[in-house]
């Protein structure tokens, strides 16, 4: 009985539908988002069938988001925050206020009240920090320049958010035509005081204490040798963190979250930590994405288009437009200030929360919040074209920034990459622990060579020497088609996903039967499957590890 047992509806129901739509998705080969979106709009209200609890997923999301920047958190030091500091406090401060007033505009020609306005132009200027970060990772573009510099500007956007959320109560009816209590300049000025101060002593807190006690308490644990207790502390650590910073110091989860995890990021164990929370991670940033979706009321489409294409507009052209301006003025490449500028053009989960505010507190009615949600899931939905034409248009943006493309480009490939001259050439794939032995060897044994990797920046060591290198998802039939698969002679896939590997593998035989594939397992049944799919041979890691220290007891025991 769903209404017996909620929780597990929500989850069974809402995963379910969320697996089915998803794969759905993949098939038309459109993004993953979404079929999970969509999944919500179903088991939403607003649709007719089974409604799930409202109150639950939007609980469960924020599960998601605080996993979501426990994770980013580990990827990134102060260092790193201060290194961006001079570009993403004035930018996102400046973006915000442009949005605002755009807001502010839109919200007077719609008949709203400045209050009103004030609402929806808040709502429209903060990005949400699941889609942002998904997007940075999906594209790995996390540790680059321009990712570093989005998560800066998130963490200053989620920062305003903290002082809007405890503002807008006070400026708000002021701005109302109620004329409402006002208060005084004096007020004003001291509960923005007090509020940054709570944001200064939880950061301060967690730098002097947390620095120091967490990372000793995981060590602890890493030392008991229980992998489940590691993966406990690490969840106990993230929530805790992120549950007392809002409880106590008034700070955003995400915010929260974001904080233990780069206090952490400075220990050893910080990449353990991040793989722990992995898989619970993906699951909890289904189901906000579901509870996005469930928010949703589909019949704003057809009674407010106009009113809605306005809100889009703001959200999709307003905010990324004044976000590239202010980056170019900070001297940025096209290509940087391009990708920070879309990866902002959608609004989520911080949108909802001031919606519903502006609505507690009588600045704005049940439409303007439908306003808001519809624009959300349509930029959400849209996002990922934006990123779609920024690789699209990669040669252009390029010729801008004074690079030019190395060589002829494949007309029609589906993502444009320059394609590689090289032919009787080993391809390398993967630059990490094992493909770099790999490529060492190649190169001494005189392999024209060509690595492509994923990771911006992994490859760097290799940009001085003759080796040619592409960066990019070896899966993605572009990549691989400009890498010359079919005029190669040997093909090495040295990654550990057996997932992408499976897909590498059947692409490159398609591509040319005749070249040699050997490829990468950790498991005994990714043999065959790799086997199956056109690798010639799959060298197993872990029973290569075990034939090296048996070779060594052998030597012990001839002498023995
Ligand atoms: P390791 O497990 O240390 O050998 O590292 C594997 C390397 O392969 C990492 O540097 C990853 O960035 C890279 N890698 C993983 N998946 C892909 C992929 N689909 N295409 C290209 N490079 C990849």
């Amino acid at each position: 009985m769903p209404h017996d047992n909620p929780l597990i509806a929500l989850l069974v129901v809402g995963l379910g539908l969320a697996f089915i739509l998803g794969t759905i998705a993949n098939r038309l080969r459109t993004s993953l988002l979404v079929g999970y979106l969509m999944a919500g709009v179903v088991v939403g209200p607003f649709t007719p069938g089974f409604a799930a609890d409202q109150a639950l997923a939007l609980q469960l999301a924020e599960v998601g988001v605080i996993l979501l920047m426990f994770g980013v958190g580990l990827h990134f030091s102060v260092k790193d925050l201060m290194a961006v500091r001079a570009i993403a406090i004035p930018g996102a401060i400046l973006q915000m206020a442009a949005s605002i007033l755009l807001g502010e505009g839109l919200g007077w020609l719609m008949g709203l009240s400045a209050g009103g306005g004030l609402v929806l132009g808040c709502a429209l200027s903060i990005a949400s920090t699941v889609v942002l970060m998904r997007g940075l990772q999906e594209r790995r573009l996390v540790d680059s320049d321009a990712g570093r510099i989005a998560i800066g500007w998130l963490v200053i956007q989620d920062l305003v958010t903290v002082l809007i959320l405890v503002l807008l109560p006070i400026i708000g009816p002021i701005l109302g035509h109620s004329g409402a209590a006002h208060m005084g300049l004096r007020a004003i000025l001291l509960m923005v005081g007090e509020t940054l101060a709570k944001v200064a002593a939880f950061v301060l807190v967690m730098l002097l204490i947390g620095r120091r006690l967490i990372p000793a308490l995981l060590h602890f644990i890493a030392h008991t040798g229980s992998r489940e207790l590691f993966r406990l502390a690490v969840l106990a650590v993230a929530l805790g963190v992120a549950f007392f910073a809002a409880e106590l110091f008034g700070v955003s989860f995400a915010l929260g979250a974001f904080v233990a995890g780069m206090v952490l990021s400075e220990s050893q164990l910080s990449l353990r930590a991040a793989e722990e929370t992995l898989p619970l991670r993906d699951a909890f940033a289904v189901l906000f994405f579901i509870s996005v979706g469930m928010l949703f009321d589909p019949r704003v489409i057809v009674h407010e288009p106009l009113k809605l294409l306005g809100v889009l507009l703001v959200v999709l052209i307003g905010t990324p437009g004044v976000a590239f301006l202010l980056l170019r003025l900070f001297k940025r490449s096209w290509a940087t200030s391009l990708t920070i500028a879309f990866g902002l053009a959608q609004i989520g989960e911080f949108s909802f929360i001031l919606a519903g505010l502006g609505i507690g507190l009588g600045l704005v009615d049940h439409d303007v919040r439908d306003l808001i949600l519809g624009a959300a899931i349509l930029s959400i939905i849209i996002n990922p074209l934006l990123f779609y034409l920024l690789k699209r248009y990669r040669p252009w943006i390029e010729r801008r920034d004074g690079i030019l493309p190395a060589a002829a480009v494949e007309p029609d490939a589906p993502v444009v990459m320059s394609r590689t001259e090289l032919t009787q050439h080993a391809v390398l794939i993967g630059y990490g622990r094992v493909g770099r032995r790999v490529a060492d060897g190649l190169r001494a044994d005189g392999w024209p060579l060509l690595v492509i990797e994923a990771g911006e920046g992994t490859a760097r060591g290799l940009e001085d020497s003759d080796v040619a290198v592409m960066t990019g998802n070896a899966a993605n039939p572009a990549v691989l088609a400009a890498a010359n698969i079919a005029g190669a002679k040997l093909v090495v896939v040295a990654i550990p996903d057996i997932f992408e590997a499976g897909q590498i593998v059947d692409q490159a035989r398609t591509a040319n039967p005749d070249v040699r594939i050997i490829a990468r397992a950790h498991f005994d049944a990714e043999v065959p499957h790799l086997t199956r799919l056109g690798a010639n041979l799959v060298v197993m890691g872990e029973e290569e590890i075990a034939r090296s220290m048996l070779a060594q007891t052998e030597a012990l025991t001839v002498r023995a």
